[in-house]
């Protein structure tokens, strides 16, 4: 197999037959040996119908059909889990990726790269979504997490080397784009086009963006913890130089009963940033919970095509 092709599909529809038939059309046009491996991630419309039709027209087509939604990353990591060609693209259902721009990665993709991930020229999204993802993306390159630019997204092709490498990362909580940037293999982008999605709505609302940036965030570093232990510092460094103030003025020009204000303002004060540096270490702890558990990443229900 050369190519295997991995899209994550969530309640799409309306996009699967045109996403399709359009993948089919390039497929015939690169002259490979190509599968599709579609991943339903849990959808409660059409979709895995769709799939299953489609699969039985085409035995290239693939489908895995988990138990229930485990979300976007899980769904491709699943997908790669399955695959099998020597390159493997990853792509969205949406037809926000389109899969013309695809004989453009696998060009370069030739040249020698391990990894060629698609810049988008354009985007079409709402100005919020592109804030947070601008943001955050800028926040994992200040980290050194991340070495692709905010206009990249999934959309890419990788070697069968570095999908082992990826895949060799069994945690639960994952963000895809800088895992594959973890395992270190060399990358480089290629300008395509980026659509708006075909039809139905975007699964992502800002709160789901957000976690996912979080999760990014919290298991690539320890910032926050370290953020936590500096301002711990901070508060500490300020309430010894208070107390030496106060002991001073004790001593030596006493202390009217006054302070109710100061008081209070001092205990909410570090009872707020204890709350703050604990909620931090909660949310470390909370996610080692969830891997010592190690739970299965996912959990299929059925696949079709695949053994
Ligand atoms: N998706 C998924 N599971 C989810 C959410 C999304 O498999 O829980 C799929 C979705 O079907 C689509 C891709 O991931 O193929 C990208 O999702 P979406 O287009 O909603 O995200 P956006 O492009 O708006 O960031
Ligand atoms: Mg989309």
């Amino acid at each position: 197999m050369d190519i295997s092709i991995v899209i994550p599909v969530y309640n799409e529809e309306k996009n699967l037959p045109e996403l399709y038939k359009r993948l089919f059309r390039i497929i015939k046009r690169l002259k490979k040996s190509c599968e599709i491996i579609f991943v339903d991630d849990g959808s409660t419309d059409e979709s895995f119908e769709i799939l299953k039709k489609t699969n039985r027209r085409n035995e290239n087509v693939k489908v895995i059909k988990f138990s229930r939604n485990f979300g976007h990353h899980i769904a491709i990591s699943a997908g790669l889990d399955h695959s099998r060609g020597n390159a493997v693209v990853l792509m969205d259902g949406d037809l926000q990726d389109p899969p013309e721009e695809i004989p453009k990665l696998y060009e370069k993709y030739k040249e020698g790269y391990d990894i060629v991930y698609a810049v988008r020229k354009t985007r079409k999204d709402p100005f919020l979504k592109k804030a947070v993802s601008k943001f955050f993306h800028l926040i994992f390159r200040l980290l050194g997490k991340i070495e692709t630019p905010p206009e990249s997204g999934i959309f890419r092709i990788m070697s069968r080397q570095s999908v082992e490498a990826l895949q060799s990362c069994r945690e639960r909580s994952r963000f895809i784009t800088a895992l594959i940037n973890w395992t270190g293999f060399s990358h480089i982008g290629v300008e395509t086009r980026r659509e708006s999605r075909y039809a139905g709505r975007s699964k992502y609302n800002l709160f789901k963006s957000l976690r996912l940036a979080m999760d990014g965030f919290m298991s690539f570093s320890f910032f926050p913890l370290r953020i936590a232990t500096y301002i711990g510092f901070f508060v500490a460094l300020i309430s010894f130089t208070m107390m030496i103030y106060m002991l001073i003025k004790k001593l030596f020009f006493g202390i009217p009963i006054l302070g109710y204000v100061s008081i209070i303002i001092s205990v909410l004060f570090i009872g707020g940033v204890q709350l703050l540096i604990i909620g931090i270490m909660g949310e470390y702890i909370g996610r080692i919970y969830t891997e010592v558990k190690s739970r299965p990443m996912y959990i299929i229900k059925e696949k079709l095509g695949i053994k």
